[in-house]
């Protein structure tokens, strides 16, 4: 279970318990996938998330109107270590992604990783979340790499996000 449960993040983006605004940016972590070719983004990627992990990984709710912190929490989004999250925003990727596969040779390969988002409440049409990190820019965290040509896998050891020791908790969804 993430810090925010479905209820709580409902009831927390109702509106600004401060100055009473309905639109609110809310920050999160959360799946992308994004192919790369000899080490190089080829894409934007996609998201691979579901609403629950969208919630799951919230650390942030602030209201655009005042500013107010209607949600702040400094923990790992992913495995909850206190004071984790100093070591995942703005932070450089630590998975190491090899311009060719080790094994194959093959240029192509595709990775999971976790992105920070953010997504503004309020607004009549649901919007969907915006990257503010991909593959390449420090916030972004590579936690899977897989060839195209082969079965190669390498995954990221410990915490995905902020490298801590875990034990990763189970997600939602
Ligand atoms: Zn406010
Ligand atoms: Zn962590
Ligand atoms: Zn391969």
């Amino acid at each position: 279970m993430g810090n925010l449960d479905e209820k709580t993040f409902e009831t927390t983006i109702a509106h600004c318990t401060k100055c009473g605004a309905k639109a609110l940016e809310v920050f999160t972590y959360i799946d992308r996938q994004i192919s790369v070719m000899l080490g190089e983004r080829n894409d934007d990627g996609r998201w691979t998330h579901d609403g629950e992990k969208f919630i799951d990984g919230v650390y942030r709710i602030k209201c655009i109107a005042c500013s107010h912190d209607q949600y702040a929490s400094h923990d790992c989004p992913r495995c909850h270590r206190a004071g984790g999250l100093a070591d995942v925003v703005g932070k450089p990727s630590r998975l190491a992604v090899p311009k060719r596969c080790p094994s194959c040779k093959a240029t192509e390969l595709t990775l999971t990783g976790f992105a920070p988002a953010t997504v503004r409440t309020g607004e009549a049409h649901k919007p969907s979340p915006r990257p503010t990190a991909l593959f390449g820019d420090p916030g972004f965290h590579v936690a899977h790499i897989m060839c195209d040509g082969c079965d190669y896998v390498a995954l990221a050891e410990g915490c995905p996000l902020c490298a801590g020791p875990g034990p990763l908790r189970t997600r939602p969804g």
